[in-house]
């Protein structure tokens, strides 16, 4: 989606503000990867209601690739900075070609900095002299495809700021009317450079509004985090440092701790006295580091307010092909970039609805599947590393994971459990004692409140079903149990199969269960995961291979932890259960006496 139109529904409507945040891509591949953690767990934290990223560009190939999975892993609208330094027309054209494809559909359209060790702007054979030139080919080849932004800059470029730190009155008219000039050409936003006197913000919109630029004006907010950094800054971009600024940072300035604390009162300060001027967008430069700008958001509330807008139980895509996709297999709740990734190029979400599961680009499975962000790969040593003896140890593991004394697991992506799963946590922990190795399950729902915090979804004002789920490794002896069970129980519907593909189920191949949906006022039911026999065989393989490549692999070759977890992989069954009696029905039942 286009960041404008999320601008005007959120700002025509409830008045809601929208915030974003940027990042630049980090020099080392341990960099990149930190990132990835960090943008995901800001995301989180702010749930669906960061608008949009924004990816700076310094390396034309890194920024293609950071955009691309920010938009299509973290699945975050995200808007790519894309700069004429040193790039030929046919190059700016593969990179919005790539994008394109990829779902991307925001841009922030620059001319670029000089490259490093020039000092002035070199226009390159066959590309393009300046921003405006950028947009008006943009428009001219891509039609409407892309949201165009373009930068403002309230005090003026810096190349029109004198010596004594202030553009003449007619070289800063001279870049508004070439403002308005990038803006008819097609741009549909402006984001502004960092500012510090809010003032100058504040009159630099209303300049614009004389001479007709109407579209929204972003203040791009830096809050300060170091003293040196903070002066390293503002000289590069010339900006204007308020004396009230510099005479309390004078006093601290040696403390890190208190400049950082100092800098977040400054941007909650600052946007306070933006917002009451009825702007409703912030754009926060976030120099990679998430503190101080999160801070500065919760103090003006942005971030507890939309606590209540989870849309769906899991994150919606955001790329473009795929935004009405409404409903997904349960296996993957916990492997959501996962799910994603393996079906990023599958051609059945332009039509919404679930389709046809057995579609042969749905199961890939790449090494992608397999790749742990650091952060989760570190607590996965710490955690999962120590030696097992028994079969016993490793249903201990897996009943501390549930019990919440672990924080990470081989099969989940997430950070920790889902807030339902403390629901039936105790019951978990009893049946991975019992040789029930839980990796997804989900509470019985009937008719909770759809903006419940621990069930919710969908928003305020509707209601929310789900059947009791439950998916699990067992040995054959302990499903063979299960099973006869389960003849006594015909409310449960069960699906097993190993790692050789032999299944034991009391399902066909084409039963697809709906077991989570929702109510909601003026709306077709609500249907957004499923059970689905044909998807379950494409996840299994994935499910076994975490046995190995994400567990065993963490032990030395020839360890005894490793040769157990070997052994489980290949004679184990993988479990999904169901039970269909979400009023009356009692899942764990099945498993008593076993
Ligand atoms: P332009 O819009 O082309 O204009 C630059 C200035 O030149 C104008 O202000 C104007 O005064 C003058 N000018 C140019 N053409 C004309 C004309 N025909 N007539 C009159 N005046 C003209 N840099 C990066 O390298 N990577 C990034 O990711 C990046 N992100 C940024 C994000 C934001 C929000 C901002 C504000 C800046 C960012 N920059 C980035 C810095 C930006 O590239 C530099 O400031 C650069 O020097 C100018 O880029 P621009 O798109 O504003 O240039």
């Amino acid at each position: 989606m286009k960041v404008i139109e999320k601008i005007r529904e959120a700002t025509e409507g409830n008045g809601r503000t929208v915030f974003s945040f940027e990042f630049f891509p980090p020099k080392t591949e341990e960099g990149v990867e930190n990132l990835f953690d960090r943008i995901g767990s800001m995301v989180a934290t702010t749930l669906r209601s960061c608008d949009y990223v924004a990816a700076r560009r310094i390396h034309a190939d890194l920024t293609l690739d950071i955009a691309n999975r920010m938009q299509n892993m973290i699945c975050v609208e995200t808007m790519m900075h894309l700069t004429c330094t040193n790039m030929p027309v046919e190059k700016i054209d593969h990179a919005l070609d790539t994008i394109k494809t990829n779902g991307i559909q925001n841009v922030l359209a620059l001319r670029g900095d000089p490259p490093h060790g020039q000092d002035k702007f070199v226009q390159v054979a066959g590309g393009f002299a300046c921003a405006l030139d950028l947009v008006q080919h943009m428009r001219s080849k891509y039609g409407d495809y892309f949201g165009i932004t373009v930068a403002g800059y309230p005090e003026a470029h810096p190349d029109m700021i004198d010596t004594d730190g202030v553009a003449t009155l007619e070289a800063y008219n001279n870049d508004l009317t070439y403002l308005k000039r990038k803006v008819d050409a097609g741009a549909d936003l402006i984001v502004t450079q960092l500012f510090y006197d809010t003032n100058i913000f504040l009159k630099f919109v209303n300049d614009c509004r004389q001479i007709g630029i109407t579209c929204p004006i972003v203040p791009g907010i830096m809050p300060i985090n170091n003293y040196k950094g903070f002066l390293r800054m503002t000289g590069f971009c010339k900006t204007r440092i308020p004396p009230e600024i510099m005479a309390a940072l004078e006093p601290i300035k040696d403390n890190e701790e208190a400049v950082k604390a100092y800098g977040i009162h400054l941007g909650t300060e600052m946007c306070k006295k933006i917002l009451a001027h009825g702007i409703k967008t912030l754009h926060m430069y976030t120099l990679n580091m998430e503190k101080s700008a999160l801070a500065i958001l919760m103090n003006l509330g942005l971030i507890e307010e939309s606590k209540l807008s989870r849309s769906l139980p899991w994150r919606p895509a955001t790329n473009i092909f795929r935004v009405k996709e409404d409903v997904r297999p349960i296996f993957w709740a916990n492997r959501p970039k996962s799910y994603i990734s393996r079906t990023l190029g599958w051609d059945q979400y332009p039509r919404g609805r679930w389709g046809d599961s057995n579609n042969p680009s749905y199961g890939a499975l790449s090494d992608y599947q397999f790749m742990r962000p650091r952060s989760r790969g570190k607590k996965l040593q710490e955690e999962w590393a120590t030696p097992l003896k028994s079969f016993e140890d490793v249903h201990e593991r897996f009943m501390n994971y549930c019990l919440g004394k672990l924080r990470s697991s081989p099969w989940s992506e997430l950070d920790g459990l889902q807030a339902e799963t403390k629901i039936i946590d105790e019951k978990l922990a009893n049946v991975n004692l019992k040789g029930f190795l839980t990796i997804n399950s989900q509470p019985a729902v009937n008719g909770e409140k759809s903006d419940s915090p621990s069930v919710g979804w969908g928003g305020p004002g509707g209601y929310v079903y789900q059947k009791a789920y439950l998916e699990f490794f067992c040995s054959k002896e302990k499903l063979d149990l299960l099973v006869e069970k389960c003849k006594a129980l015909p409310s449960l519907t069960y699906i097993g199969v190993n790692r050789g593909g032999l299944c034991v189920s009391n399902v066909g191949p084409n039963a697809v269960n709906a077991v989570t949906w929702g109510v909601f006022p003026a709306k077709e039911i609500v249907q957004p995961t499923v059970v689905d026999p044909a998807s379950f065989m494409v996840w299994k393989d994935e499910a076994f291979e975490i046995w190995t490549k994400s567990w065993a692999c963490l032990f030395p070759e020839d360890d005894p932890s490793k040769e157990l977890l070997e052994l489980i992989q290949r004679t184990y069954y993988l479990v999904s259960l169901v039970d269909n009696d979400y009023v009356h029905g009692d899942l764990f039942a099945a498993f008593k006496d076993i």
